[in-house]
């Protein structure tokens, strides 16, 4: 994962005015260029950061720097909520925040749930991009059902969930699924997994049909007997995926109506590793009408 060094940050971090600049900068904030009210032109002045206010005397209209945005439904400082969206996407609790911050565990959860709505919301929008599907041609995925447990051994609560991973690049979906049925996974997988890719398993039965259904090559690993089976294909990259979504995501948050939003915010992560703060920020910048 990263993120850039917090120190760059950390003017923006630390006062009103650095954050809006960098806001401005960044172009998450909207640049005024004239009055709504009168045309004329507008300006901020350093006492007020946060607010345009029109140059003609007589007008003298201003509008909040924040009209639109993200920050206009909060009533932390804008700063406030840049270091707290930091300490979110390096993965801190909201206790920890809350201590770390000196703001409220109620505002910082505040904070965390509507940044989780917007990457939510971006991620739904990304998956409508054909580009969100998976393999293709000689690409290789793996696919496997794994249980979400709400605690050691605690199976009856479990929630069920199927994944693929592309073996290369490690992009994934994962979504949880009623039961194992063919009719259940098969589908599912149709609709992530291009025609043509190569998908790997292992030797349950529900997956018999994959090949012919999703028109991809299926291999299977039969685990009973092999890790890799004999054309060299194995399921480790799915297995690795469940161990990574199960670190991240804590007992907690594994029940309905939650877990299914989590692996969509990690799914988010993943597949903005390398520029994790800038892909936050995109999903708060407003968009003019
Ligand atoms: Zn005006």
């Amino acid at each position: 994962m990263f993120l850039p060094v917090e120190s760059v940050l950390s003017s923006a971090f630390t006062s009103v005015a650095d954050a809006v600049a960098y806001l401005l900068r960044i172009r998450v904030l909207l640049t005024v260029v004239s009055c709504s009210r009168c045309g004329s032109s507008v300006q901020r002045y350093p006492s007020r950061p946060t607010v345009w206010h029109c140059n003609d005397h007589d007008c003298a209209h201003q509008v909040t720097v924040f009209a639109g945005s993200f920050f206009s439904r909060l009533h932390l400082p804008c700063n406030k909520v840049l270091r707290i969206a930091y300490k979110f996407l390096s993965g801190r609790s909201i206790s920890l925040i809350s201590a770390e911050t000196g703001v409220s565990r109620v505002s910082v959860g505040k904070v965390v749930r509507m940044l989780r709505e917007a990457i939510i919301t971006e991620v739904l929008y990304e998956d409508l991009r054909e580009e969100s599907l998976l393999g293709g041609a000689e690409i290789v995925v793996a696919a496997d059902e794994s249980l979400f447990e709400r605690g050691e051994g605690n199976e009856e609560d479990a929630l069920l969930v199927l994944g693929a991973v592309e073996e290369e690049s490690g992009r994934f979906r994962a979504s949880i699924v009623p039961n194992h049925l063919a009719s259940t996974l098969i589908p599912q997988l149709r609709s992530w997994i291009r025609r043509n890719s190569i998908v790997v398993t292992d030797q349950y039965s529900s997956y018999r049909s994959l090949g012919a259904s999703l028109g991809a090559v299926h291999q299977v690993v039969t685990h009973r007997y092999e890790w890799v089976n004999e054309e060299g294909f194995t399921t480790n990259a799915i297995e690795s995926l469940w161990s990574r979504l199960k670190r991240a995501i804590p007992i907690r948050d594994r029940i309905p109506g939650v877990l299914q939003l989590r692996l969509d915010e990690q799914r988010w992560r993943w597949n903005h590793r390398t520029e994790l703060w800038n892909a936050l920020m995109r999903t708060l910048t407003v968009h003019p009408h």
